[in-house]
Formats: C-alpha cells, structure tokens, sequence
C-alpha cells in the first residue's frame, strides 16, 4: 500500500477472481466462461471497416444493443403471454455485469441502507459494500444452502440474490422471489440472472409488476462474450435514468465499439444460444451422475457449473492435483465450502479429461 492510498481504503479487500495462468494450456474449468467460441454472425459482424472506426468513440446510448436485449426479451414475454413489452429505456447497458453491479450498490445504498445477501454467493457482493462503505448484511443460507427468504424480511437493506445462486448453482423458485417482492416494496430487490438460462426462469416477467425489482444479466457465461465484458441490468425507466446517472457522472462510453457491436449480434443470433445452452445442460446432468458415481455429493445445479463434495478429499487438495494434472476448477475458500470444488461445464472432450484425472487422483489416494 502506498503512502498515498485514501484512508477509506484501509482495509479494503478486494474480489479475487479465478486464476488465469499462462505457464501452461490447461483444461480450463474454473471461471464459468462457455467451451464454444462466438457465434458466427458476432465474429462476421467484426468486420475491418468496423474495427478502422475505432478512432471514434463509441455510442455512450449503446442503442443496438439495448434494443436486441428488448428484442429478445420481447420474445421470451410474448411466448409467455405475460401482457407487457420491454423498451430500450428499460435496459441498462454495462461494460460487464459488474459495473452493474457497482452502480446499483452505489446509487441506491448508502451508510444507513445496506444491502444484504445470502451468506453463500457471489464474492464481489461483498466487495462492492465495502469499497462504496456500505453495510453488508449476510443472511445465513439453510443447512442444504437453499435461501431462506423469510430472513430477508424485518430488515432495512436492500436485497441482492444471484439466481441460480454463483456457488452452489441452486435455483430459488421466482415464486419466492415474487414474495420478496411484495411484501418489501420500498427495498431494491435485485436478481443477479447471470446463470438463469441454463434452466433457471427469469424474473423479467415480473417486472411489469414490481417497480422495485432489477434484473441483472451478463453475456459472459451464456453467450459467448466474457472477453467482450458486456452486462445489462432491466428495471423500470426511473431507475434505469438513475443508473445511466451513475454511468454519465463516471464512464459514458462504458461499452467499446466493437463490444456494442459483438453483444446486438450475440443477442439476435437466438439460434446458436439455444443449441449452446442445450448442451452445456445436457453435458451438465451427465456429468451430476458421473461424480455421483464417482461417489461425490454435487448440489441441484441449475447452472453451467457443478459443486462437487467429497468428505475424504478437501477442496483444495483436489483442486491442486488437479491443476498438477492441467485441470483448473475452483476452490473456494468459504467454511462451508472447504470440501467442495466447484467445476464449470466444458465441452464433452473437456469433460472427458476431468472425469480420467478425478479417477486417477481417487486411485492413487486409494479411495
Ligand atoms: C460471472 C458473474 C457476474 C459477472 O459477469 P461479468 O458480466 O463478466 O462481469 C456477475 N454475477 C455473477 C453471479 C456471476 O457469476
């Protein structure tokens, strides 16, 4: 720490995010990002006159791409017959969902409204609490770490819940959610949906209903896009002019030109998500009976991940025979957590080398 850094940052603790090493190619299982590459019409869509224009700053109302995102949305409603369309005014564009995030936390908490959380999440929850001086209220999760939403009443905080949930891949039914809703309509209640369409249902059908639900997505994990960091939060117009806001008073130009671009296309091409989701679900349930029978405990994931458990091997030392072994998953290091890893769905060749490497590091354990 320099001499320099402002005393409000002390003791500051940032988010660590999974390792990318560079020693060597590894069977990467560790971030969440999809095994496939882009799809075709977002690599066609980057073309040379596209990428001469980069001298130019890109559109700071990244209107293409909100209008796919209600586009796509405006489908999935209509399907649905929910009664209501999204506008572009309704989305929130964002370098990453993490700026979403951080602009949510910081335009609607403060030192006398918090936010609370289910006390097994997603790490930057936290971390945002505490660069912005926000109290951060964890709400302990039920033995089976499923959210007990009862908690979160009596309290003043608004309310982040990542749904499925970002470590243990459990899916909280949107009938809870609704409930939540309801009976705190002065409290933000925000549902992080960056692992909703591996099986999930998305709260987006509610939002004609609730003025105080915001959706938060990212096309990081679905979509093919976690190198081109683009997010979005859905809400009603007031807080989405809050949010651009924040956004104006800080980066206006927040989304690149090449990422607008990447993320319009990625959201139109309805066709390539569908076939890629379908498969990382497939892959998915195979690989829960795999470690079943392999004789692992692995939650209900809903998620493109799985967390795995097995009493007679920690965490951490699976995670690192695997990573001798060129298999990165992730330990993470919560209590609850220390005998688990948590395992991103690759593709079925991917797979393959994990499940070769688990049986070769229960063999020699003689397990
Ligand atoms: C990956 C992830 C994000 C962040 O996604 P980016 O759009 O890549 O910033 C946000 N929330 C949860 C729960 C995640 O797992």
């Amino acid at each position: 720490m320099s001499k320099f850094l402002s005393k409000r940052f002390a003791d500051l603790e940032p988010y660590v995010p999974g390792e990318q090493p560079r020693d060597k190619a590894y069977v990467k299982l560790n971030t969440n990002e999809s095994p496939y590459p882009p799809s075709k019409a977002v690599i066609d869509a980057l073309t040379e006159s596209e990428i001469s224009n980069l001298n130019l700053y890109s559109d700071p109302t990244v209107t293409v791409f909100r209008l796919s995102v209600a586009d796509y949305y405006n489908r999935q409603l209509a399907k649905n017959g929910a009664g209501f369309e999204l506008s572009a005014d309704n989305v929130f564009p964002v370098n990453g969902s993490d700026e979403a995030l951080a602009f949510i936390f910081q335009a609607f908490c403060d030192k006398d409204k918090g936010m609370a959380c289910p006390s097994v999440g997603y790490g930057c929850y936290p971390v945002f609490c505490g660069v912005q001086g926000i109290p951060f209220k964890p709400v302990p999760v039920n033995a089976d770490f499923s959210v007990n939403t009862a908690l979160f009443n009596g309290i003043t905080h608004n309310i982040t819940i990542a749904n499925p949930n970002a470590q243990t891949g459990l899916f909280l039914p949107l009938a809870r959610i609704e409930e939540l809703l309801a009976e705190n309509p002065d409290r933000l209640v925000v549902i992080d949906e960056a692992y909703c369409d591996f099986g999930g249902e998305s709260a987006v059908k509610l939002l004609n209903s609730y003025d105080n639900l915001i959706v938060v997505q990212t096309l990081s994990k679905s979509r093919q896009l976690a190198g081109a960091r683009v997010g979005f939060a859905l809400a009603s117009e007031q807080i989405v002019a809050d949010l651009n806001a924040m956004r104006f008073s800080f980066n206006p130009y927040n989304v690149n030109r090449l990422s607008t671009i990447a993320a319009a296309k990625a959201m139109e091409d309805e066709n390539y998500f569908e076939q890629t989701r379908a498969e990382i679900i497939a892959t998915r349930e195979d690989a829960k009976k795999r470690l079943i029978s392999l004789g692992f405990e692995v939650t209900d994931s809903l998620s493109n991940f799985v967390l795995a458990t097995r009493c007679d091997i920690g965490g951490k030392e699976l995670y690192l025979k695997l990573k001798e072994k060129g298999v990165l998953v992730r330990f993470l290091s919560d209590v609850p957590l220390r005998n688990s890893v948590r395992i991103t769905i690759g593709s079925k060749a991917q797979m393959s080398v994990l499940f070769e490497k688990i049986e070769e590091i229960l063999k020699e354990k003689g397990l």
